[in-house]
């Protein structure tokens, strides 16, 4: 039988009305604020409410490095969310928004895939409520006040070969990468190199997502270093007088939206920062909010354990000031093929043997998990074309380590094919045994924690990284950086910084190419290798496929 596609399986959802789920959590319907009937953003005014409560449990979803195959993040934490509620605990889930980028690119979709998925699935791929566009407006903003500063007299003095603030668009455009603005005259200011990012690589969005309220958001704003003077001080955000406004267009975009599951049950999706020059996850306010509510949330972070759970845990943990009871680090058993060494075209065939030798690359994430004190389980995400003897081999490789992995069929069941994990995920939760704690502290020298992650998370020899860039580092200390968290930006396809470096690697060296200070988010971003802040399209972009129908459907998306 053929499968449904997850479009065909969204449009069949029985959807409730956003009350009802809103209901479910206590939110009365005053605190809605409705976008249709099946999307709310929920009100400040509630979410301020709720201080004083206590927080439920926070269950953080990972996995191993991805593979071309696909491994099921968003959709094990759907999947989970269900199987908690299904088991009749209180839990709400916590995602990211999707980005018109990838959506029309080659991504699959970003709510989750098969019966685990979050309504209206369209609606999240497109403009949803449109945060993204308000961010876009918010940063283009400042964008052109730094170029009409300089056009007026450029009283702070800006080198216009300093600017640092780009442009954005929610859209891969790769003829936009590199530009040169203000052409065509006097009138037109002053010509300079410039580019755009995709919205998601906006310092704003990461500082949406950080933000814990109207107030912290407009101070994180006005903290952003947009250029340098000739003198190389920093011009901030504030110095141009933008952040004002831009905490204007951002006020609705700071309200996290909820949304539902395909089984009714709560789910917010919030905020969507890059996961290389940014965290990845959804944002603060969506997270603490859903802890307010429920007794349970589960939430994903982006890419693999090595980049998402840590700067989950050392950079949105810390900051936030929240920490995981439980860790669920997702694993398929065609991404332990590829690990082993099989194409993607031969996943089809069984191979216990390239399991076996792919597993290596899960148990470096189990024990790197656990080394931030957390209890993990790996749940394994089950694909139609697994074999029996293959998911043994992962279960016996993980219990060989003192850990456990349990079969997950959410893809295909829903809830009910996910139970074993929400029991046992609520029992470690409950249980209170983790003993979170970040992988460096605060007062630790920037070079020192970038040493940290690469040898402890990445298991690399060494952190190459020119004069330069540690003279760079110094600098900032001295400037009053020293204490932010540093935000890695390497490839995620790896431990390493080689994409094709599959396994868990060692003897390997992480090379440092420039660090960045994003003054207003508040880290420090290290990158290591070519990363794309504006991606581009493929030879055909998913765009071509999509379409509305002679019954005004969506055709084409996933
Ligand atoms: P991630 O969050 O890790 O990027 P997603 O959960 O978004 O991954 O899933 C990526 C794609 O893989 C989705 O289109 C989803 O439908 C598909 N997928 C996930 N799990 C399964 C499964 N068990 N069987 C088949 N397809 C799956
Ligand atoms: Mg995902």
């Amino acid at each position: 039988m053929a499968h449904k596609s997850d479009i065909e399986i969204a449009r069949e959802a029985n959807k409730k009305p956003i009350q009802e789920i809103g209901g479910k959590l206590g939110i009365p319907n005053e605190s809605l604020l409705p976008y249709g009937h099946d999307k709310a953003k929920v009100s400040a005014e509630f979410i301020a409410a709720q201080k004083g409560r206590n927080d439920g449990k926070l269950i953080l979803v990972t996995a191993i490095n991805p593979t071309p195959a696909g491994e099921g993040k968003t959709t094990t934490t759907v999947g989970l969310g269900d199987g908690l509620n299904r088991i009749g605990r209180k839990a709400a889930i916590c995602i990211r928004e999707a980005s018109l980028g990838p959506c029309f690119g080659m991504k699959g979709g970003a709510a989750g895939g098969g019966y685990a998925q979050v309504v209206p699935m369209e609606d999240m791929n497109l403009h949803f409520t449109g945060d993204f566009h308000a961010i876009t407006s918010a940063h283009n903003l400042l964008s052109a006040m730094i170029d009409n500063h300089i056009y007026w007299g450029n009283a702070e003095d800006i080198d216009i070969r300093r600017v640092t603030w780009r442009r954005v668009m929610d859209m891969n455009d790769r003829a936009l990468r590199e530009i040169v603005c203000s052409l065509g005259g006097v009138a037109n200011g002053f010509p300079r190199e410039a580019g755009f990012d995709i919205t998601v690589a906006s310092e704003v969005m990461a500082i949406l997502c950080l933000a814990n309220d109207l107030e912290d958001l407009e101070k994180r704003l006005g903290d952003i270093i947009v250029a340098y003077r000739r003198d190389r001080s920093p011009v901030t955000c504030r110095d141009i007088k933008a952040d004002g406004a831009m905490a204007v267009l951002l006020k609705d975009a700071m309200q996290p939206n909820l949304v539902q599951t395909l089984e009714n049950n709560p789910a917010f999706v919030h905020g969507g920062p890059f996961a290389n020059i940014a965290h990845g996850c959804n944002s603060v306010v969506a997270t603490k909010t859903a802890l307010k509510l429920a007794d349970y949330v589960v939430t994903e972070a982006g890419f693999g354990a090595d980049l998402g759970a840590e700067k989950f845990m050392d950079i949105k943990c810390r900051k936030a000031g929240i920490a995981p009871d439980a860790v669920v680090i997702v694993a398929t058993v065609r991404a332990m093929k590829m690990n082993g060494g099989v194409k993607k075209e031969d996943l089809g065939t069984e191979d216990v043997e390239a399991v076996q030798r792919g597993c290596a690359n899960l148990g470096r994430h189990i024990e790197n998990v656990k080394s931030f004190g957390v209890p993990a389980v790996v749940a394994i995400n089950h694909f139609v074309t697994d074999t029996d003897a293959e998911i043994a081999a992962v279960k016996d490789y993980v219990a060989s380590l003192g850990s456990e992995a349990v079969l997950c069929k959410h893809w295909a069941q829903g809830s009910e094919g996910i139970t074993e994990l929400a029991e046992r995920i609520a029992e470690i939760a409950d249980s209170g045994m983790a003993q979170f704690s970040t992988l460096y502290p605060d007062d630790m020298p920037l070079f020192e924690k970038i040493e940290t992650i690469a040898k402890r998370i990445y298991r690399a020899d060494e952190v190459l990284a020119d004069k330069k860039i540690r003279d760079q580092l110094r600098q900032w200390e001295d400037a009053g950086f020293g204490d932010l968290p540093v935000c890695m930006a390497k490839t995620q396809y790896s431990f390493s910084t080689d994409p094709n470096l599959r396994g868990a690697p060692t003897g390997h060296s992480v090379p440092v190419r420039e660090v960045r200070l994003s003054a207003g988010a508040g880290f420090i971003v290290v990158i290591c290798g070519q990363i794309m802040t504006m991606p581009g399209l493929p030879k055909t972009p998913s765009a071509e496929a999509i379409r509305l129908n002679d019954d005004g459907l969506i055709e084409g998306l996933f």
